[in-house]
């Protein structure tokens, strides 16, 4: 291939392992290559491209706001960072909300509001931020010391002090845990994501959320993947009936462009005042008119009809031959195959349909809005790349 690839070695830091597909547009939940191959879409750029490609109504409220004003610095009032603040606290019960660009500096903002939370109510010993083992939070140095996997840490140190891990569904573990040092906050994926789309027992969340409530412990729920409908509800949390202090989000909700949230609930809304915390691009009006279109039609029918796109493929997948397990909620699907995951994505890109992995899985995280005749012929390739050759 060609020409991109090369002046993508050539000139692009060697930090991704990318695939031989060079892609140059798409329309929904197909995507078209320069080489004029089309691919069904079962990643949407890593859970970002919330209903597709090129989406109309994401395209008209994007352009809409470009034709207006494209950034205005956080010196000033705009009305898309306004409204979609509203709707996010309407309809998570959350207070206030933090606006920068990417799910590391949602996680940031979260980090910075339980020390600062926990430094004035308990003292400033009370930093300490609990994770789990296997979790994943982001590239940032201080995100980084979050996400409970050695290997990213080893080629960094030092990293940002002040973060310990316990193993996901123990809960006599995390208890040892916070009471081994002065926590300030736990947090966590509800599934873990890059982690292996693996779902954190209802049991071990409420018995956290009950422990964090009584101890005064902020809980923080990390939705950079899970969030905005992904899993069938508009923020995981929400299968676990628990109401967190802090939620961070990102990828999905702007539909493809970047935009990370951190919203802040009752204990720990007024936390931050001028000069704890900025960003420059924060709160962006094209951004947020985007994740605005987006979040309007994450509505209660939409939702329950990711829940039915997903209970069709999880039927579709649970036993089949080459299947050892299907895993995640909603339409954030991790597939244990008895084949190597990579040869099984290979398989399926070979023959049009773009699957992502996460550890051993095949992981699936198509548009929210895929219909129901595309996801079929996915799976059906999937199927096929599962047991073929076995
Ligand atoms: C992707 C991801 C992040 C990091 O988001 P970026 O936008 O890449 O900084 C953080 N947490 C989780 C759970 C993620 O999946």
């Amino acid at each position: 291939m060609s020409h991109l690839s090369e002046i993508d070695s050539q000139y692009i830091a060697h930090t991704y392992a990318r695939f031989p597909v060079e892609i140059e547009s798409g329309k929904g939940s197909l995507l078209k290559g320069f080489d004029g191959k089309t691919y069904i879409d079962m990643g949407s750029g890593i859970a970002v491209n919330s209903f597709g490609a090129a989406d109309d109504v994401w395209i008209a409220a994007v352009t809409a706001q470009l034709g207006k004003i494209q950034h205005t610095s956080n010196l000033y009032y705009t009305e898309p960072c306004a409204k979609l603040a509203e709707m996010l606290c309407m309809r998570t019960g959350m207070k206030k909300v933090f606006f920068g660009n990417s799910g590391a500096e949602a996680n940031e903002c979260a980090i910075k509001a339980a020390r600062k939370y926990a430094a004035e109510k308990k003292g400033p010993a009370y930093s300490t931020i609990v994770t789990l083992e296997n979790s994943f939070h982001g590239r940032t140095l201080t995100t980084l010391a979050a996400t409970g996997q050695e290997h990213y840490h080893e080629l960094f140190q030092p990293l940002t002090p002040g973060f310990v891990h316990t193993p996901a569904n123990d809960f006599e573990a995390l208890v040892q845990t916070c009471e081994a040092q002065p926590t300030a906050a736990v947090l966590l994926e509800c599934i873990q994501g890059e982690g292996g789309v693996i779902p954190l027992t209802d049991e071990f969340v409420a018995q956290t959320a009950a422990y964090c409530k009584e101890k005064d412990i902020l809980l923080m729920i990390d939705e950079v993947q899970t969030g905005n409908g992904r899993t069938g509800k508009l923020y995981a949390y929400m299968h676990y009936g628990i109401q967190p202090d802090v939620v961070s989000t990102a990828k999905g909700i702007g539909g493809g462009l970047p935009l990370g949230i951190c919203m802040l609930g009752e204990k720990v809304q007024d936390v931050f005042q001028p000069g704890d915390h900025g960003s420059t691009f924060g709160g962006n009006p094209i951004c947020c008119a985007g994740a605005l279109s987006v979040l309007e039609r994450l509505d209660e029918a939409f939702l329950n009809e990711v829940s039915a796109k997903s209970a069709w493929i999880f039927s579709a997948l649970e036993g089949a031959p080459g299947v050892k397990a299907v895993t995640g909620k909603g339409l954030m699907i991790g597939i244990l195959t008895e084949k190597p995951a990579g040869e099984v994505l290979k398989a399926c890109m070979e023959n049009g349909v773009l699957c992502l992995t996460a550890k051993d899985k095949v992981r699936l995280l198509p548009p929210l809005n895929t219909p129901m005749e595309l996801l079929e012929q996915a799976v059906s390739v999937i199927l096929e790349a599962c047991k073929e050759g076995l």
